[in-house]
C-alpha cells in the first residue's frame, strides 16, 4: 500500500550535498516524490511501501553526506498523491531561517584526483569542488543556500557544468560553487606595484618562480590572503618576519599531505586525523629534530604550527614546489587577515613581492583555525575557518534570543536562540579600529543569515573594551558578565554540562568586580550567578600593558611583594631590568601609582620566567609562558609547596613560596629546566590545593580549567590528572577556546539566563 511521509531535516543540511543524497536514496528503495532546502533545512516529501519508507528513513540518519551534520529529524504523514520519479524541487524561501551555513570543507579525495589527471576536464582547475568539499561560509551572501546567494552568483555556468549541476546522478549535482575552466574564475599572478596581469597556468608558474627565489607572495584563499615563503629558507623567512613586523612569534606551515607532516613533524595518529580533517585547522605539533625548516620559523620553541593544503591553488601551488611553505594570515602585525582584493593590494603591498590572486570574491573574512591534542583530546585554540559558523547545542536552550560581543583580544561574538549558540569566527585584536568595524560587520551579517533579532546584548564588565563600547550602541538592553565568569559559563556549555562547577579560571587579565585585575580565580558557577571562593595572593600590576609587555616587571613586583629586605638583591642579581628604569618601577610599587593589585596566573608567569633569565621583554602574547612551558623538564618531580591562608571570607593561594624557591634555585645554580618544571608542578599543586579544599566545602565536584593559561598543556594535563586522582570531575574545553576566544559563548549563557531571571 501506497504512503506518504513528509520529513523536515534541521541542522547543517544545505551547501553539503543533501538534496542529491537523498534523491539518491530514495531512487534506490523505489520511493517517488521530491525534496526541496526550506529556510528551516531541507524537506523530503516522500510516497512508496511504508516499510521501503522506513528503511529509507534508517539509512538517511545512519549514513548522511559526510560534511552534514543532522540536528532533528520530524516525519509528518499525509495522503498519498501517486506521484512518479523524484526530483529535486525549488527552493522555498518564505518563514523564518533556521536553516545552518556549513563550515569550509577541505578539496575532498575525489576532486584531488581529478585535479591531477589529465584526461579530467577538470585537471589543474584551482576552482574544482563538489558536493562533498570547497568553499561553503565564506562565499555565502543570504539565505536559503542557492548559487545567487553566494558570490558564484556572477559566474554563469557552461553547458557542461548545468548539466553536471542538473544531472541526480552526478557528484556535482547541485553544488553551488561548481565551476570548471570554461566557465568558473579564473587564477592570476600580479607582481607588487604592477598593474599587468598573468592568467590561468602562467600565474601559477610565475608565483611558484616567485617563492622558488625566495620571495614573499601573496596567495588568496578561502578566508582571506595568506603571506606565504620557502620555509626551507631562512633568509626568506626572515625577510617576512621583517616586513611584517612579526618577529617572534611562530609562523604555521603547510605542507601537502600526511607524508610531508612525518616530514617536520611528530604526529600521532590522533594528530594526523586532526590535520586532515575537513576542517584542515593549524595543529600544534613537535617538530622533527634535524627536519629541514628553516630556524626562523618558530624561534626557540620545540613546536611548529602545521596544517594541510586545503584548496586546490594549494594543491597545485605544493605539488610544483614540493616543500613546506609559510603559510600566515595576509596582515601587518595584528590588524584583521585582508580579504578583498583593492585592501589586499593596498594593504600587503609593502609586505608580498607578487600576488596570487583570483575573481571569485570572498564574502565573509575567516582565518585559518588552530588546535592540538591534550589529554587524549582534541582542544581548539582559534574556532574559525572550517568550523564556524557550525552551531553549538546549548541545554537548557536559550530563553530569549541573545547577541554577546566578547572581550577585547582574540574576539568572537555569539548569537543564541533556542538550543544554539552561533558562536563567530575569529575577529581578532580590537586595538585596531578595522577589528572593531568587522565585528560590527560581523554582527549585521549573522543577525541576516540566521534570522535572529536579539533581545539583549551581552558584553565584558571592563569599560574601556571597544566590544563593550559597541554594545551601547545598539538601543538594547545590555548586560555585563564578569570575564571569569564568562570563562566558566563557557567551558560548562563546551562540555554541556549545566549543573554547579569549581571553576579554576587562569588567564591573564579581566576586570574583577572589586576594582583589582583578576586572572587566577576560584569561582563557585550555578545557574547564571557566580561567588568568589578565592583567588591568587594580589600583587601590584605595574603600568598595565608595560608589565604584559615586559615581564621583568612582574618579576619585580612579586619579589618586592613575596622577599621582604632580601628583594632588591635578587632583583639585582637574578633579573636583567634596565638599569634607568629600576628607580621609577620601585617608585611604583611602593607607592602603588598606576599599579593595580592583580590575581593574575598569566603574569605569575611571566615573572616567573623572567626570574629564570628566559625573557624580559615579550614579543607576542604570552610569549614568556610559552617559553617557560618549552624550557620545562617534564621528568621534574619537585615542586614549591602551596602556601593558603583565609581572608575576607576567601581562600587566597599565596605565590610567595613560589617565588622565594626559584630565588632560592637560581642562588644553588640549579638547571633551568628543572626550575621551570618545579615551577608548573606547583601551579598544579596550588590549583589542586585550593580546589580539594573548595570542593569539600561546597560539596561540588565538577572542576571546570579554564582561561587562556590553561593553552599550556603541561599545565592542563598535570593538574586535570592530580584532580581526576583526587576525585573530582574534571571539566576541560575542547570545541570551544579556553581563552578569550570562547568568551562570548560564555557571556550569552550567562546573560541570557540572567535577563530571563529578571523577567526580561
Ligand atoms: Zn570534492
Ligand atoms: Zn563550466
Ligand atoms: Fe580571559
Amino acid at each position: 500500500m501506497t504512503e506518504r511521509r513528509v520529513v523536515a531535516i534541521r541542522g547543517i543540511v544545505q551547501g553539503v550535498g543533501f538534496r542529491p543524497f537523498i534523491r539518491d536514496l530514495a531512487a534506490s528503495h523505489d520511493l517517488s516524490g521530491q525534496v526541496h532546502n526550506d529556510l528551516g533545512g531541507v524537506v523530503v516529501d516522500v510516497e512508496g511501501p511504508g516499510a521501503s519508507i522506513e528503511a529509507f528513513l534508517a539509512q538517511l540518519q545512519a549514513a548522511p553526506p559526510p560534511l552534514a551534520v543532522i540536528d532533528s529529524i520530524s516525519v509528518d504523514s499525509a495522503p498519498p498523491a501517486f506521484r512518479t520519479g523524484f526530483t529535486v524541487a525549488q527552493s522555498d524561501a518564505s518563514g523564518a531561517i533556521t536553516a545552518l551555513v556549513a563550515a569550509d570543507a577541505a578539496t575532498c579525495d575525489a576532486c584531488l584526483d581529478e585535479l591531477f589527471t589529465p584526461t579530467n576536464r577538470r585537471f589543474r582547475h584551482p576552482f574544482i569542488t563538489c558536493t562533498n568539499c570547497g568553499p561553503r561560509f565564506t562565499i555565502v551572501t543570504g539565505m536559503p543556500y542557492d548559487r545567487h546567494r553566494t558570490t558564484m552568483a556572477s559566474f554563469p555556468m557552461c553547458a557542461a557544468c548545468h548539466r553536471e549541476y542538473h544531472d541526480v546522478a552526478d557528484r556535482r549535482h547541485h553544488a553551488q560553487p561548481i565551476a570548471c575552466p570554461d566557465c568558473g574564475p579564473v587564477l592570476g599572478f600580479q607582481p607588487a606595484g604592477a598593474r599587468q596581469r598573468s592568467l590561468g597556468a602562467a600565474a601559477l608558474a610565475a608565483a611558484a618562480t616567485m617563492l622558488r627565489e625566495g620571495k614573499i607572495l601573496a596567495i588568496k584563499g578561502l578566508g582571506g590572503y595568506h603571506l606565504c615563503c620557502d620555509a626551507t629558507a631562512d633568509v626568506a623567512v626572515q625577510t617576512l618576519r621583517v616586513r611584517k613586523r612579526r618577529e617572534a612569534r611562530p609562523l604555521a606551515i603547510m605542507v601537502r599531505d600526511l607524508n610531508g607532516a612525518r616530514k617536520v613533524a611528530q604526529v600521532s595518529d590522533a594528530e594526523a586525523t586532526l590535520l586532515a580533517s575537513a576542517a584542515r585547522p593549524i595543529v600544534l605539533l613537535r617538530r622533527r629534530p634535524g627536519s629541514d625548516l628553516g630556524g626562523s620559523v618558530a624561534p626557540g620553541l620545540p613546536t611548529v604550527g602545521l596544517l594541510l593544503a586545503y584548496t586546490p591553488i594549494h594543491h597545485l601551488l605544493l605539488a610544483e614546489l614540493d616543500r613546506p611553505l609559510v603559510m600566515t594570515s595576509g596582515n601587518r602585525s595584528e590588524e584583521p587577515i585582508a580579504h578583498l582584493d583593492h585592501d589586499a593590494l593596498d594593504r600587503l603591498g609593502g609586505i608580498a613581492d607578487g600576488f596570487l590572486l583570483h575573481d571569485r570574491p570572498i564574502a565573509t573574512r575567516c582565518d585559518d583555525s588552530v588546535a592540538q591534542m591534550v589529554a587524549g583530546g582534541c582542544s581548539i585554540i582559534r574556532r574559525s575557518r572550517g568550523f564556524a559558523p557550525q552551531p553549538i547545542g546549548i541545554n537548557p536552550p536559550f530563553p530569549l534570543p541573545i547577541l554577546a560581543l566578547g572581550g577585547h583580544l582574540k574576539n568572537t561574538f555569539c548569537l543564541g536562540r533556542d538550543g544554539r549558540a552561533f558562536l563567530s569566527h575569529h575577529v581578532g585584536d580590537l586595538h585596531h579600529p578595522s577589528a572593531v568595524a568587522a565585528l560590527a560587520e560581523g554582527v549585521d551579517q549573522y543577525q541576516r543569515l540566521f534570522g535572529i533579532t536579539p533581545r539583549c546584548v551581552a558584553h565584558d564588565l571592563h569599560p574601556d573594551y571597544a566590544s563593550t563600547r559597541l554594545a551601547e550602541t545598539l538601543n538594547l538592553p545590555v548586560i555585563g558578565v564578569q570575564h571569569h565568569h564568562a570563562h566558566v559559563a563557557s567551558c560548562q556549555a563546551d562540555q554541556g554540562w549545566g549543573g554547579p562547577v569549581l571553576g579554576v579560571v587562569f588567564d591573564g587579565s579581566g576586570a574583577g568586580t572589586d576594582g583589582a585585575v583578576w586572572g587566577g580565580e576560584f569561582l563557585r558557577v550555578e545557574g547564571s550567578t557566580f561567588q568568589r571562593l578565592g583567588h591568587l595572593a594580589y600583587v601590584p600590576l605595574p603600568g598595565g600593558e608595560a608589565a604584559v609587555r615586559e615581564p621583568w616587571r612582574m618579576a619585580v613586583a612579586h619579589l618586592m611583594t613575596s622577599c621582604g629586605t632580601e628583594a632588591e638583591g635578587a632583583v639585582h642579581d637574578l633579573v636583567r631590568c634596565p638599569p634607568d628604569q629600576w628607580g621609577v618601577l620601585r617608585q611604583m610599587l611602593t607607592s602603588g601609582f598606576r599599579s593595580p593589585p592583580t590575581s593574575s596566573v598569566g603574569r605569575l608567569f611571566d615573572a616567573a620566567a623572567a626570574l629564570l633569565g628566559l625573557r624580559t621583554h615579550a614579543g607576542y602574547e604570552a610569549q614568556a609562558a610559552i617559553e617557560l612551558e618549552a624550557a620545562a623538564d617534564p621528568a621534574t618531580t619537585r615542586s614549591y609547596g602551596p602556601l593558603i591562608h583565609e581572608q575576607d571570607g576567601m581562600l587566597v593561594a599565596d605565590p610567595g613560596a613560589v617565588i622565594r624557591g626559584l630565588v632560592e634555585d637560581r642562588h644553588r645554580n640549579r638547571p633551568v629546566a628543572e626550575m621551570a618544571g618545579a615551577f608548573h608542578n606547583a601551579i598544579r599543586d596550588l590549583t589542586v590545593a585550593m580546589v580539594t579544599r573548595l570542593s569539600r566545602e561546597t560539596g561540588i565536584r565538577h572542576v571546570a580549567l579554564t582561561g587562556g593559561v590553561f593553552q599550556n598543556t603541561r599545565l592542563v594535563e598535570g593538574t586535570a590528572e592530580a584532580l581526576t586522582r583526587a576525585g573530582c570531575t574534571v571539566l576541560l574545553h575542547r570545541r570551544i577556546p579556553c581563552n578569550d576566544g570562547g568568551l562570548a559563548l560564555g557571556q550569552a549563557v550567562v546573560a541570557a539566563g540572567q535577563f530571563a531571571q529578571a523577567g526580561g
